[in-house]
């Protein structure tokens, strides 16, 4: 994108081609002005004298001179006419063009003008004397008439604005090509000073004219009378120079007075281009480096330092970008010319002015900058989620009751709040790194999937809202939140890991009242109530609101719930589906509330595991399950007692010692014990866990899989787990009569359990098809409403006595006491015989 003012060749050419046309011209009219005067040469000593004053005239004539610089080229305004017409009054016109040659040249000689200056100086004043000449001799001018009569003046004046047209017309395209400068601009350049000289000079003919009707040898004092004039006139005209020079300095730094840093550079460019009248501007600031290059036609490149063209410039004159009496600089502002140039005191005097406002602009429109940086930061902050870059809380609440408050909306506005299971244990087992990561891939999956006009926050933690508008119906909420559900649950790379991360979601319709408030609400109550029911979303019922309401509140409640032994435990029997026979029990915890009554653990569970207070919960079932294991083996049933384990105490390393003092306590020997665990990323992936494990395991303790097959990678886990029994999960015993994939599952698992030695229990076993089923695909034990309910440890020691059928120890009739036909295959047979044997603990 640069374009700049360069002196080349071509400009040279075409400048010595201008230069060339002229001195033809004037070397014609010279020929012809010998050819003339030689008819009639000059020899008395008059005529030499003659001659002599008339060179030295227009020596003197183009010497004494206003001088102006257009960049680099120097620009004079000289006195020639005024000795020109003098001597068009006092000699022939072919002796004042060739006199005027002479003089002309004589002075550049002595002046040292470059040569091609010189050439176009003698011809264009030669040609000037012969068109004003040529002009009087037209209109029969003769100087022995009355000098104040018409026929004088009218001659005069005309030759004179002949000439002083010509000198211009033949001058401004030269310095225009000369200084690249346009036609237009170098005739508007100091107009009214040429101008005004032009008319003080013809008086000054008129004088001069006026002495030599009086005597011609006056003509010698005509130089020092014109030296003075001129130098009058000088001072008058460089104070107006100077005034006009401020002028346009203040002009310059006020125009600096913005506040946009891009508006100061490329201003600052063209102001100083313009006011030092040089080819090229540039102004490099420090930090951040920059460099912005240009003339008066505007900025040429901006960009950084390194990579800016570098065309030669004969003179740099830099400028350090300081303010008054400030030695720290923010940059530098350097004039560069074509040629050489010396400027003068008044220039330098103005450029470090220019060059301290130009500082001082620069300082206010940077930290006007950053200011507004900070503030548009500020803003984004106020409105953004860092991590993810998604509106925040803030944002949201902000935009949705803009929305609902709209008069007049297309569509209904729906709500889900979106909540990632487990990412805690994510976020304790993978790092926090991660955790963040799982983060960000949720928001963009959310972002990409949402539909136009949905806004996706981040309302803290693993917490997630997306605003739905436009709908056309309130189904479509939910239709739409689970495609966005989906969305997120598709497996996600983790650093070369593949993971499943689950979400719950809760959708609400926006409410006739209550605003985004009552909106965010009642999606809360939804996703509590996905959780609670399993399910992957939940719409908002308000039937179901209360509850819901109640059970966030709870969190407060939990530390005096384990100070006041609120918890409790319920024990459901474990049976051998052939048998009918309690092989077991599993440990439930309960909450005796004191003002909502029996909580049961999906109500408190996950508020427990998100307060401090696991440790002392799992403590507390913990000692009532054993102590429970303690009560039946006193009585006489040598029943092992299942307790579930939140994930996160896996990650507890004392755990393990924790658990077997306990055993030592209660007396119970470790194989008593089952601990179950859910299939969770945390169990596969971390170091921890394998060592509690480890030493569980390695003292005794039995370990069991619950909810097997609906967790995480249950293959890859069963190889790192080392488990004891696996526990079919309540949906795929609750589906087995409607789906043969359910069938499959469990069939699965139960040869998979055979094949690794390891036990396998049915849960949520309800009806006697279910037991008979799952006793012919093999699985020979099961737990359920069919056999019983969780109860109380006393009431199941009560049941344990009392037994069925007169039975002690059994909860339900052997399959083959009602004569079912149960066909078994051999090896399902000799496998339940091998584990029947293995499972030392039957009732006593
Ligand atoms: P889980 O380990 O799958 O426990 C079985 C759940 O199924 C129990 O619900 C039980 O009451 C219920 N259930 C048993 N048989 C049937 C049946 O035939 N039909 C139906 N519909 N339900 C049946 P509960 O007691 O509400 O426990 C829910 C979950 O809470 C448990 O699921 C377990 O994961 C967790 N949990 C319970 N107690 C504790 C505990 O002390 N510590 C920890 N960490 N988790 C516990
Ligand atoms: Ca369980």
């Amino acid at each position: 994108m640069t374009r700049t003012v360069r002196r080349d060749n071509e400009t040279d050419r075409q400048l010595v081609l201008l230069v060339g046309l002229v001195a033809v011209c004037a070397v014609a009219v010279g020929v012809a002005s010998l050819y003339l005067v030689a008819g009639s040469l000059v020899t008395t000593p008059d005529e030499l004298a003659l001659v002599a004053a008339l060179v030295f005239l227009a020596a003197v004539g183009v010497t004494v001179k206003w001088r102006v610089r257009i960049r680099s080229t120097a620009h004079a305004i000289a006195w020639s006419e005024v000795a020109i017409l003098v001597g068009l009054a006092v000699a022939p016109a072919t002796l004042v063009v060739l006199c005027t040659g002479l003089g002309v040249g004589l002075a550049m000689i002595v002046q040292r003008i470059a040569r091609i200056k010189a050439t176009f100086a003698i011809a264009k004043n030669m040609l000037v004397a012969s068109a004003a000449g040529a002009v009087l001799h037209t209109l029969n001018w003769d100087p022995e008439l009355a000098i104040y009569s018409v026929a004088f003046f009218g001659p005069l004046v005309t030759a004179y604005v002949v000439a002083v047209v010509l000198d211009e017309v033949l001058t401004i395209p030269v310095i225009a090509r000369d200084t690249g400068t346009g036609l237009c601009a170098i005739f508007r350049h100091n107009l009214g000073l040429r101008i005004s000289s032009a008319v003080i000079r013809f008086p000054l003919i008129v004088a001069i004219l006026l002495i030599l009707k009086a005597d011609q040898w006056l003509l010698v004092t005509i130089p020092p009378v014109v030296l003075c004039i001129h130098l009058a006139y000088a001072g008058h005209a460089r104070a107006r120079d100077d005034q006009q020079a401020w002028q346009r300095l203040a002009r310059a730094t006020d125009a600096l007075n913005v506040v946009d840093l891009d508006a100061v550079l490329s201003i600052a460019v063209v102001q100083a281009a313009d006011l030092f009248s040089t080819d090229r501007v540039e102004v490099e600031l420090n930090e951040p480096a920059r460099l912005v290059q240009g003339n008066s036609d505007g900025v040429q490149y901006d960009g950084p330092t390194g990579s800016a063209p570098t065309p030669h410039m004969r003179t740099v004159i830099a400028v350090p970008l300081a303010g008054p009496g400030s030695t720290l600089s923010v940059g530098t502002l350097r004039l560069c010319l074509t040629g050489p140039v010396k400027f003068s005191d008044r220039e330098h005097y103005t450029l470090r002015t220019f060059a301290s406002a130009l500082c001082t602009a620069v300082r206010n429109a940077s930290l006007y900058r950053q200011l507004n940086q900070v503030a548009e930061r500020h803003a984004r902050e106020a409105a953004q989620d860092e991590l993810t870059g998604l509106a925040n809380r803030r944002r949201l609440m902000e935009h949705g009751s803009e929305l609902l408050g709209r008069r007049r909306t297309s569509g209904i506005t729906a709500l889900l709040l979106v909540d990632l299971n487990h990412f805690k244990e994510i976020n304790d087992t993978l790092g926090h790194g991660a955790g963040d990561k799982v983060l960000i891939q949720v928001a963009r999956r959310l972002s990409v999937n949402v539909q136009p006009g949905g806004l996706v926050a981040r309302l803290g933690g693993d917490e997630f809202a997306v605003l739905l508008t436009t709908l056309p119906a309130p189904a479509i909420a939910a239709h739409r939140a689970d495609a966005l559900l989906a969305a997120i649950c598709e497996p996600m790379e983790l650093d070369g890991m593949r993971i499943n991360v689950e979400a719950s979601g809760g959708i609400a319709v926006a409410p006739g009242s209550g605003g985004m408030a009552e909106l965010l609400r009642r999606a809360d109550v939804a996703m509590y109530q996905a959780k609670r029911s399993g399910g992957r979303t939940a719409v908002y019922a308000r039937s179901r609101d209360t509850a819901d309401v109640g059970r966030l509140a709870l969190g407060g409640d939990l530390r005096r719930a384990v100070a006041q032994h609120e918890f409790n435990v319920d024990f459901q029997p474990i049976v051998d589906l052939g048998t009918g026979e309690v092989i077991a029990a599993e440990a439930l915890a309960r909450w005796q509330h004191p003002d909502r009554g029996r909580l049961d653990p999906k109500r408190f569970l996950e508020t427990v595991e998100r307060s401090g207070l696991l440790p002392a919960f799992a403590d507390a079932v913990l000692e009532q399950s054993l102590i429970a294991a303690a009560t039946w083996h006193e009585a006489g049933f040598a029943l092992p007692v299942a307790v579930n384990l939140s994930p996160r105490s896996l990650l507890d390393r004392r755990f393990p010692g924790a658990v077997l003092a306990r055993l030592q306590a209660h007396d119970v020997p470790p194989d008593r014990l089952i601990l179950e665990l859910t299939e969770t990323l945390t169990l596969s992936q971390l170091e921890v866990v394998d060592q509690v494990l480890g030493q569980l395991r390695d003292a005794g303790v039995r370990l069991a899989l619950d909810e097997f097959g609906t967790g995480y990678s249950s293959l890859s886990m069963l190889s790192r787990v080392p488990v004891h029994e696996l526990k079919i999960a309540r949906s795929f015993v609750m589906s087995m009569e409607a789906s043969s994939e359910a069938v499959a599952v469990i069939r699965s698992t139960v040869d998979l359990g055979r094949s690794l030695g390891l036990s396998v229990v049915a849960e949520g076993v309800e009806s006697e098809p279910q037991r008979r089923t799952l006793w012919t695909i093999g699985c020979t034990a099961g737990q359920g409403h069919l056999f019983a309910r969780p109860m109380p440890a006393h009431r199941l020691l009560t049941a344990l006595q009392c037994g069925s059928g007169g039975r002690p120890g059994s909860l339900a009739s052997p399959l083959h006491d009602e004569g079912a036909v149960v066909r078994i295959d051999q090896t399902r047979r000799a496998g339940q015989r091998h584990r029947n044997e293995k499972v030392p603990h039957l009732p006593a």
